[in-house]
């Protein structure tokens, strides 16, 4: 079977083409951010006919909330155009069914098929926080599809408003896109050494790869703020593992994948936080393609929930 997989995540638009569970090509660019409500619809189809080919079926794994039976994307938190119809228009221009699934959720999916675990939590830390949750062999969907949104877990209820529009949550303390403004907030209060790191978070111009080097310089700004960020990832995933009582912990997203060290410093300060017995902790085998992989699984082997689901 042909399956053409897309993975519109926050920074980038990854579409490949699959012959059953083998990736066979694959366009990887940034995702659109202006435009009408179409534009990233059509962006997936000017790609496609670039990648070529009939396709069988089509997957598109969003980070963002969907409405999983109209397959529209009522909230994409990173994106300025907000939210959009998926489904209808693809089913037009490419002329195959569509299926559209959150990216976690579907690279939850792929995860659990490839690895054979039935209670698996995937948790991606890149320019947003999310996860997609399997308990029991069961994928978790919700009334809409959104099962599993714990980015938007409240970590500070007086904390700063997130792009989902929500009050202190996960996303916004420590995700990719809030480490400039989480950094520059940090500085402001830092009586220690006015360093390198200090400087660019001042003037809000710190990235998150920028902030990762120079903490393994040794900047005693950027130690600080490392810290901090692995304080808040430990206490949001202790809640994903108290919440779901996972086997194994599956981590994806650039920040995880680009920085095992930090990977470790949050894992060293679960202890504070966790009740439930810790699971398992690995870092996706299938790196950036582990959503284009899920979704395409999520074709194949499709969840039985889904089915469920959009049944009635
Ligand atoms: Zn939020």
């Amino acid at each position: 079977m042909k399956i053409l997989a897309v993975d519109v995540g926050g920074t980038y638009l990854r579409i490949a083409l699959f012959e059953d569970r083998k990736l066979m090509r694959k366009i990887k660019t940034r995702t659109p951010i202006t435009g009408g409500r179409l534009e990233i619809a059509e962006e997936i189809h000017r790609l496609a006919v670039e990648l070529g080919g009939e396709v069988d079926e089509v997957g598109v794994a969003i980070a963002g909330l969907i409405d999983i039976r109209r397959g529209d994307v009522i909230k994409m938190p990173n994106n300025p155009i907000r939210s959009f119809p998926l489904k209808m228009p693809l089913e037009k221009m490419l002329a195959a069914p569509v299926l559209v699934l959150n990216d976690c959720v579907a690279a939850a999916w792929g995860e659990h098929i490839s690895r054979s675990v039935d209670n698996l939590v995937y948790l991606t830390l890149s320019t947003g926080i999310g996860a997609g949750v399997v308990v029991n062999g069961n994928l978790l969907l919700g009334k809409d599809g959104n099962a599993h949104e714990v980015g938007h877990i409240t970590l500070d209820y007086k904390g700063r408003r997130c792009g989902c529009g929500g009050k202190g949550h996960w996303e916004a303390l420590a995700s990719g896109s809030s480490i400039p403004l989480f950094s520059k907030e940090l500085a402001s209060k830092w009586r220690g050494e006015k360093t390198r790191a200090w400087k660019l978070a001042s003037n809000g111009e710190i990235s998150p790869p920028e902030l990762f080097s120079l903490w393994r310089d040794e900047d005693t700004f950027a130690e600080e703020v490392v810290l901090e960020l692995a304080r808040i990832n430990a206490a949001g995933i202790s809640s994903v593992v108290n919440v779901y009582d996972p086997e194994v912990l599956v981590m994806g997203g650039s920040i995880a994948l680009n920085n095992r060290d930090f990977v470790e410093l949050i894992l060293k300060e679960v202890k504070e936080y966790i009740t439930n017995r810790m699971p398992l902790v690995d870092l996706t085998r299938s790196g950036e393609d582990a959503v284009l992989k899920g979704i395409t699984l999520s074709i194949l082997r499709r969840p039985r929930t889904l089915d469920f689901l959009l049944k009635d």
